[in-house]
């Protein structure tokens, strides 16, 4: 192949590989529009169906949570929360930095507010979020790279059969299972006492974590 030809050949490719890209993030849209507008569990949300998750198809880290508490569900904003400010200083990153979804897509295990047990704890995350919309979501993100599993919730659906019998257990493996995945506590203010606890966390997992995240999103498109 002469040089003309080969260039010629590179910018078809180009132009194929950024159609594709433009059809695929097209098929995201539309899908993320179909899950907004999900109301499955209508009748089992005590505020009502307002599902909180965010994608491009860009991304190359993914972070899955439990389910939107109260303040999240009134802002629409994923992880809009003392627990998030949290997360976000594990993780290093300012709000511009978290928020970019060309680089990091949220897609927590339920997404819309499950509503408060007896003991006025979170429900679980809806089951019929996984079942309805995950598979389908994940196949439009090709590029994720890491994905932090955000409590117990989304390390069991994860982890599959390598989880383990606790949370403690399951973050102590971290590096088992880095760096496609790396488990987490969840970053409430009730699991102060844990991360008093396991000091290890902040010592070994916290750098490495910052150290793999950045590396994923300082990379271009
Ligand atoms: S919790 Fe999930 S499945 Fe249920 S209404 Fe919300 S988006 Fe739909």
């Amino acid at each position: 192949m002469t040089g003309r030809s080969r260039s010629i050949s590179n910018l078809k490719s180009q132009i194929s590989n950024s159609r594709s890209r433009s059809e695929l993030q097209r098929s995201l849209d539309a899908l993320l529009a179909e899950v907004r507008a999900c109301r499955i569990c209508a009748d089992f949300l005590p505020l009502g169906p307002r599902p909180i998750l965010r994608a491009r198809t860009s991304a190359r880290l993914l972070i899955v949570g439990q389910a939107p508490g109260t303040r999240v569900h009134a802002t629409g904003i994923p992880w809009n929360d003392p627990s998030g400010d949290r997360l976000r200083s594990w993780l290093d990153l300012s709000r511009e930095g978290f928020y970019d979804e060309s680089r990091i897509a949220i897609i927590p295990m339920g997404y819309c507010y499950p509503g408060r047990d007896a003991r006025g704890g979170d429900l679980p995350p809806r089951k019929e979020c996984a079942e309805h919309w995950l598979g389908r979501l994940l196949a439009h993100l090709p590029h994720i790279e890491t994905t932090l599993l955000v409590g117990q919730y989304a390390q069991t659906h994860y982890l599959g059969a390598r989880t383990k019998d606790s949370l403690t257990e399951i973050v102590r493996a971290w590096r088992q299972y880095a760096p496609q995945y790396f488990p987490l506590p969840h970053p409430s203010f009730r699991n102060l006492a844990w991360l008093k606890r396991n000091a290890w966390f902040e010592e070994e997992l916290i750098p490495a974590l910052r150290k793999r995240v950045h590396e994923l999103i300082e990379v271009g498109e």
